[in-house]
């Protein structure tokens, strides 16, 4: 067998292997075969990046340049990634075995992120404070926190490293990127352009590894000032528990257990294809899936014959073919998983309408493929509607009034996101304050930009990526005090 081709990390502006010169293989989700190999970091490898991402934040040529000049270098790695977007779309695609036109469709979108926080790093003012005590000139002033360790997952590497490196260098921040070991080869391709678009040597760090290694070692890193994660509630647990021991602050992205809830009364063309477009999208592999279809009791049966009428024509199979519409699982732990989750709901008493297990087609025999299935009779008690499954599973559950349908959507320990499908606007807004999650769509689903901020409710999540705030989450704010007033003050009482 041919050599794999071997893809290295950067750090300081140089190409490096891992210093025990140990690597990982990529596997391609859809033929089963690994296609690539990454270095295998360790805690040696995490010390060396944070220690460069360091100097680069305190003393390099990054620390003196104006706002303003980094604003431009993000705006030409907009330019620079629209270029590639096709290519880094075609790498993700073998490596997570997502489809390609949801891949190019993420990749072509970067763009955007770099280009608006680009014309963000030089808006963010300070303010001269009105003071109680008038011979005093105070003002603030925000400041880039340090070095940023960024922890992403697999299902959208470029798409989640993106959410996070363009505010926090827009902020000013320097960072060490540690990308999922099933899906890392798109980070250490687009990491070329950082350094053409001007952006000096050490500012952005990759190391490659495995989570509980590498990932564990930066996020414990007394050096990172903060850590941007992207993954599980349990993992974001512990690097939420890895953060305190240095009082690092973190921000969270993690999963979901989404409620979509249909309405009698809504355009049910529309709500159908927003019912499958939030499970079987990307083989339910995101963290915005919606997991649980909550549907009024009048509509329900409806409902799931349009659905299952969809999902059973979806066209599965090779991912990197245009017109494919479900792909690969991206892992055998995962898929595993989905399997494992499916059976439990047999077992629990929900009723497995289509799919439940794998295709024995030939075509699918080396491919990590399940099939898309579809459970009514689901009681939100249930494990399938409590548990995060990360695959193509959809949990259908009956609801009589708006009051049962937002009880139903509130009772999980999740909140990142919800939909709702009516056509009375009393109503979509009634149900947008009561539901217990960052997003709201009402009559759409899975849409996301960078002007709208993202993220998660209860074990959902911490802070918000995207929009102009979420650039607050790697500056911290500075008060000035001027006393104009030349004359001693008295020193045993405050001033
Ligand atoms: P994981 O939590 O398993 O992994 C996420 C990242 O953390 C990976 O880079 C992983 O490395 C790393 N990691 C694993 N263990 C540790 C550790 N002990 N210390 C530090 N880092 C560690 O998530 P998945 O990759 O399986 O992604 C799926 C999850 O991500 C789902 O729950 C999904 O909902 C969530 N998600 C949330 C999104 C959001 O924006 N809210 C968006 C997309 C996904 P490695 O892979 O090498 O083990």
């Amino acid at each position: 067998m041919s050599e794999l081709p071997k893809y290295q990390n950067l750090v300081n502006g140089e190409r490096v292997h891992a210093k025990s010169g140990q690597w990982l293989d990529s596997y391609n989700p859809y033929t089963g075969k690994p296609w690539a190999q990454i270095p295998r970091c360790d805690s040696s490898d995490v010390n060396e990046a944070v220690a460069v991402a360091k100097a680069a934040f305190k003393s390099g040529p990054w620390r003196g340049m104006t706002a303003t000049e980094r604003g431009k270098c993000l705006v030409r790695l907009a330019d620079l990634t629209k270029e590639r977007a096709a290519a880094l779309g075609a790498i993700e695609t073998q490596d997570n075995g997502k489809l390609i036109a949801e891949m190019t469709a993420q990749t072509n979108y970067l763009s955007e992120w770099y280009r608006y926080f680009g014309g963000l790093a030089d808006k963010i003012e300070g303010s001269v404070l009105p003071m109680d005590k008038p011979s005093r000139f105070t003002y603030t002033k925000h400041e880039p926190i340090g070095v940023v360790a960024m922890i992403t997952a697999w299902n959208s590497p470029l798409l989640l490293l993106t959410w996070k490196l363009a505010a926090a260098l827009a902020a000013g921040c320097t960072a060490v990127i540690k990308p999922s070991e099933h899906a890392s080869v798109s980070t250490l391709e687009f990491i070329d352009l950082v350094e053409k678009a001007g952006i000096p040597p050490g500012v952005v760090n990759t190391v490659t590894g495995l989570g509980p290694e590498a990932g564990a070692a930066l996020a414990s890193h007394p050096d990172v000032a903060k850590v941007a994660f992207t993954g599980g509630d349990f993992t974001g647990q512990k690097i939420y528990e890895a953060g305190a021991a240095n009082l690092t602050p973190v921000s969270l992205e993690l999963g979901g257990k989404s409620p979509n809830i249909i309405f009698a009364d809504a355009n049910l063309d529309a709500a159908t294809m927003g019912a499958v477009s939030g499970i079987f999208a990307a083989t339910g592999q995101t963290c915005i899936a919606g997991s649980r279809l909550l549907v009024e009791r009048s509509a329900v049966d409806e409902v799931t014959e349009r659905i299952i009428e969809v999902a059973k024509a979806a066209k599965m199979g090779d991912p990197s073919l245009m017109d494919t519409q479900v792909g690969p699982i991206t892992t055998i732990p995962q898929r595993d998983h989905v399997l494992k989750m499916i059976e439990i709901g047999k077992q629990d008493g929900a009723k497995c309408l289509m799919g439940g297990g794998v295709p024995t087609e030939n075509e699918f025999a080396d491919g990590w493929f399940v099939q898309p299935t579809i459970f009514s009779g689901v009681d939100n008690s249930m494990n399938i509607a409590q548990k995060e499954v990360f695959g193509p599973v959809l949990s259908i559950i009956p609801f009589d009034s708006d009051e049962e349908a937002l009880a139903i959507a509130n009772d999980t320990v999740y909140g990142l996101a919800s939909g709702v499908w009516t056509s009375d606007i009393g109503r979509a807004i009634k149900m947008a304050d009561g539901i217990e999650a960052g997003t709201v769509w009402v009559n759409t689903y899975r849409a996301v930009s960078y002007t709208a901020p993202f993220g998660g409710y209860k074990r959902s999540g911490i802070g918000r990526e995207s929009g102009q705030d979420s650039i607050y989450e790697f500056l911290q704010t500075k008060t000035v005090w001027i006393e104009t007033d030349q004359s001693v003050a008295n020193p045993f009482i405050i001033r």
